[in-house]
């Protein structure tokens, strides 16, 4: 089987190491035989998002925003489309924060977004900052992997955003220990169908392959008939994921042992 999958802007929006989750999905697929084909989507380099299966933006500084802030409100409509079709996304950050209706940024600016969710983000000049916590709140009992005596009922990242944002759509998770989408609601990302929008960096996949691997069905889901119950998956036979449990439950009981 095949995965095409794009890298948004990978030039301006890789502040924070967020690059990892493509290395994640790259190799899990590699691992389990699935080809997969990576193409980089940046402001001198436009190619089709519609024909992608999988597409991951990460995080960047206000200024790296600012930049593809306005380069992006051009392909509103394909990510519109893409979403739609229940693709995945991944959005970190300040890319999650692109796709609600504004931005407004430290310095009081009003920039636009893509209007594709009711969301509103509003900087603060205390940034939320720190290891976090969440509780995971997608339907993982579909994701074949997860069966491997996973026990990732959370999902574990570090954060720092001075944007607080308030939206009433799904959350990725809920706030166990940290701040998340605002520090006040106790909510942290958002999911509509494929869509997941988040804070957390780390890089979030590779310490939580229970997300990448759900990414990864969903992706395939669009091309094959990928059986999502039974267990004898051959596109995504299990893996060990000894170093990816360890680090994650390294991290978390760190977090559990200092908060
Ligand atoms: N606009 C983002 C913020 O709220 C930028 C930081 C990020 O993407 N990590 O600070």
């Amino acid at each position: 089987m095949k995965l095409e999958v794009v890298n948004m802007y990978p030039d301006i929006l890789n502040t924070y190491g967020d690059m990892g989750n493509l290395i994640c999905i790259k190799k899990r697929c590699e691992w389990r035989g699935i080809d997969i084909n990576i193409k980089n989507f940046t402001i001198d380099k436009e190619i089709s998002l519609e024909d992608s299966d999988m597409i991951l933006i990460g995080g960047g500084s206000d200024s790296g925003q600012n930049i593809i802030s306005n380069h992006i409100l051009n392909h509103r409509n394909s990510l519109e489309n893409f979403i739609e079709e229940g693709k995945p996304l991944l959005a970190i950050c300040g890319s999650y924060q692109i796709f609600g209706n504004y931005y407004i940024n430290p310095y009081n600016e009003k920039i636009s977004c893509l209007e594709i969710f009711e969301m509103e983000t509003i900087s603060k000049k205390e940034r939320l900052i720190g290891d976090i916590l969440i509780s995971n709140n997608l339907k993982l009992d579909m994701a074949f992997n997860l069966k491997q005596n996973h026990d990732l009922s959370d999902i574990i990242g570090f954060e720092n955003h001075g944007g607080r944002t308030y939206h009433k759509y799904d959350p990725l998770g809920d706030v166990k220990i940290g701040f998340g989408n605002n520090g006040e609601d106790g909510k942290e990302g958002l999911v509509y169908k494929n869509f997941i929008g988040s804070y957390l960096h780390g890089p979030i996949l590779p310490k939580n392959p229970h997300i990448a691997d759900y990414m990864i069905l969903n992706a395939l889901k669009n091309n094959y008939d990928v059986d999502y119950l039974t267990e004898n998956i051959s596109s995504l036979n299990a893996i060990d994921d000894t170093i990816e449990i360890n680090a994650h439950n390294i991290m978390k009981n760190r977090l559990m042992n200092t908060s």
